[in-house]
């Protein structure tokens, strides 16, 4: 079995805040897809994006 399987998720650059989509790789890198050599900006930092379907639960509790 190859260990190089992605998973499809969405970037943001360090830098710029521009949005991509990317594939996570297991070993926790991130490449955007069609970014090779990084943004557009010329930053090469991303970080991932999370989705935000679960809500944040805080530490508030509501009576
Ligand atoms: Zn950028």
């Amino acid at each position: 079995m190859p260990e190089g399987e992605s998973v499809r998720t969405v970037v943001s650059c360090s830098s710029c805040g521009s949005v991509y989509a990317a594939e996570k790789w297991p070993d926790g890198t991130v490449q955007p897809i069609g970014k090779r050599t990084g943004c557009d900006c010329g930053s090469n930092e991303f970080h991932v994006v999370e989705e935000s379907d679960s809500a944040v639960i805080r530490d508030e509790e509501i009576d």
